[in-house]
């Protein structure tokens, strides 16, 4: 189907660049530059400029500092147990991983087995020795592997999302933070 010519095309292309700007995102691809703000790539919801004459980065929101790379147009974070760097592609930042996957897989075997160990010999326990059937607590069993799995598996979400700095908790977390010191 062939759209009629569009009479408010530049009206709709301002709302276009309204909108991508609402998203953080700039109309046109730009490069990484001392003037310009940027979102911040950890809690994607502050922005960050730079510091007064250093080559580095703040964020108004979660207030983690950066150092600047600008001929590879790239940031690191210089406040982070983690060595993270994001890279400026002209229009969002895409992280670069490169110390972290050996890092990565330990983290995850030791996920699968804090989340799995426990719950499992809670469980064999129960079945090696099973309550006399009929008696009042024979459903405790149950109830305990399952409150097991859940504990652990809640222990390793939170590793799993510091790991990752997931943006919406990090943001969550300096709310909370901020909320907490106003009161
Ligand atoms: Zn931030």
């Amino acid at each position: 189907m062939q759209y009629p010519a569009n009479h408010n095309s530049s009206k709709a292309d301002s709302s276009k660049a309204d909108s991508s700007k609402a998203l953080g995102l700039p109309a046109e691809p730009t490069l990484l530059s001392h003037q310009e703000t940027y979102i911040c790539p950890i809690c994607r919801h502050g922005q960050i400029a730079e510091l007064i004459l250093m080559d580095a980065f703040a964020c108004n929101f979660c207030r983690h500092i950066f150092t600047a790379n600008f001929p590879t147009q790239s940031i690191q974070v210089v406040d982070s147990s983690q060595p993270m760097s994001w890279r400026w592609n002209g229009r969002k930042w895409q992280s670069v991983y490169h110390h972290t996957s050996s890092l990565t897989l330990v983290v995850w075997l030791i996920s699968a087995i804090l989340v799995m160990l426990p719950a499992s010999i809670v469980w064999l326990s129960s079945v090696l020795f099973p309550p006399l059937p009929g008696s009042t607590w024979s459903w405790f069993p149950q109830l305990w592997v399952a409150c097991t799995f859940g504990s652990h598996l809640v222990m390793v979400s939170w590793l799993l999302i510091e790991h990752y700095q997931w943006p919406l908790y990090i943001a969550t977390r300096v709310r909370i933070l901020q909320w907490l010191g106003r009161r």
